[in-house]
């Protein structure tokens, strides 16, 4: 059979299980560039596009191939390198670019993760250059064990899996084991149960640079740490590498023996802080460049000023436009960052002002209670209240006028439309009115628009 029909044949199995919106943004434009007895290549558009397949559905193209091929197959993949849209290139001019797969099941080390691609800020200065520092000297610095915390998504990860990449580059014989703490634990559940529990032991005694992350997880699992501290203490020793990650200072470890701790604290801890606005830029602007997507300056910059927690995030508002940019054959305008952007933020969350903080300054400058401005009440005092409150509302939150007329008294939209109106005749005509109502405005429109934390 032919290798099209074959892969045609894949994409029914996908279509069939994955949710119609996804199937069209990953699968849809996928095409097959070779086929051989042992390897699959797939065309795709973008690194980004090769990087999100093999991150969240890899285990489907994998049983996918199995079903319609009988065997499994090495998937690798083609980046066609084009300015133009995927569905738009004659295949004269493609370019291909086979990338081979990032990960080494062994060393459980993705080649993704590189120093290079590592921007640093403020925030993450210190532990960059402790990581890159214990890359260059395993073993041989102040810094062993080198504990590295953060909240989630700020790269602790991506900085243990780059002193790994590091070091397997320039120290080929060296043995290096990257692992999640869960695995670990996972790990040695069965060497217990298949009786095994000295082989575990010893396998990872094995190692020259042990790169733990997410230790945190140990906490509570009293025969894992254990296990673990023998583990350290004997790597320790023979003056191999260390480092760990977790989600928090090891003295907030609660559930952690405090041997245990004390030996994290014994070497180096660095923490990450959240990236300030310029790191933000330049992540994006990296990522953007690295996956050969070109994205407007004006986006970048609005993105990151908008997404601020984490660096996960940021990179999936990015995926996210990107999805939504390739859905719907639309170019990355501003309008669709900012549709994007109100998704993920919440509308009101992403304007700032809520018809909630609305209602509670009214309530206030007017003095009628909030229960009256969203009761049905029809006294004058109140009604003209809660017309102002609508006003507000509209001009300020962002929220449809249907949303505005259910919080306020239950009203339909046209209420919502003649209340406006009407506000703004009064005002017209009041100057002292005016004067009261635009200063209510003014406090609660947050400074310089739209960005709210
Ligand atoms: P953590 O392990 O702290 O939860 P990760 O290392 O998984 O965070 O980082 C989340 C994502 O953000 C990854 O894709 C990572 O590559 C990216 N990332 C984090 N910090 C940076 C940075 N300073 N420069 C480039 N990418 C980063
Ligand atoms: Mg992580």
């Amino acid at each position: 059979m032919e290798k099209e029909s074959l892969w045609n044949k894949c994409l029914v199995y996908f279509k069939e299980r994955i949710p119609e919106q996804a199937y069209q943004t990953w699968f849809d434009g996928i095409a097959i560039s070779t086929l051989t007895s042992e390897e699959i290549v797939l065309q795709v558009p973008n690194q980004f596009h090769y990087e999100w397949l093999e991150s969240k559905y890899r285990h489907l193209i994998d049983a996918a191939i199995k079903d319609v091929f009988d065997k499994p197959l090495i998937v690798n993949y083609s980046v066609v390198v084009s300015h133009k849209k995927p569905n738009e290139i004659p295949s004269l001019v493609q370019k291909e670019n086979v990338i081979p797969p990032g990960y080494q099941e062994k060393t459980q080390l993705n080649s993704r993760y590189l120093f290079d691609n590592f921007i640093e800020g403020k925030g993450n200065q210190l532990a960059k250059a402790a990581s890159y520092s214990v890359a260059e000297r395993p073993g041989q610095t102040p810094f062993n064990p080198l504990l590295i915390y953060s909240i989630t998504g700020l790269g602790k990860t991506h900085l243990l899996q780059a002193i790994g990449n590091f070091c397997i580059r320039r120290y080929p014989s060296m043995r290096v084991q990257y692992l999640t703490s869960e695995k670990f634990m996972l790990d040695f559940i069965k060497a217990i149960q298949e009786n095994k529990s000295t082989e575990f032991a010893g396998a990872y005694r094995g190692v020259d640079m042990l790169l733990l992350d997410d230790v945190q997880f140990f906490q509570k699992k009293e025969q894992t740490q254990e296990q673990f501290f023998h583990l350290f203490n004997e790597l320790y020793q023979q003056g191999k590498q260390i480092v760990l990650t977790t989600d928090r200072p090891p003295n907030e470890l609660t559930g952690l023996k405090d041997r245990l701790i004390s030996r994290f604290q014994s070497g180096l801890m660095v923490d990450i802080q959240p990236p300030d606005l310029e790191t933000r830029i330049a992540i994006l602007s990296k990522k953007a460049h690295d996956d050969h997507l070109e994205i407007p300056f004006e986006i970048i910059e609005y993105i990151a000023s908008h997404i601020k927690r984490n660096v996960r995030e940021l990179e999936g508002t990015m995926v996210r436009l990107l999805a939504r940019s390739s859905l719907y054959r639309k170019d990355i305008t501003m309008e669709l960052a900012r549709e994007v952007l109100e998704e993920i933020l919440g509308r009101e969350a992403f304007i700032g002002v809520t018809i909630d903080h609305v209602i509670k300054s009214t309530s206030k400058e007017w003095k009628v209670s909030e229960r009256q401005l969203v009761g049905k009440g029809r006294k004058m005092e109140i009604a003209m209240a809660r017309q102002i409150a609508m006003y507000l509302s509209r001009e300020l939150t962002g929220a449809s006028l249907f949303n505005i007329g259910l919080h306020l008294g239950g009203r339909d939209h046209s209420t919502v439309i003649h209340a406006c109106k009407t506000v703004e005749k009064k005002m017209s005509n009041d100057n002292e009115l005016k004067k009261r109502i635009l200063r209510l405005k003014n406090e609660l429109q947050p400074v310089g628009g739209i960005s709210t934390y």
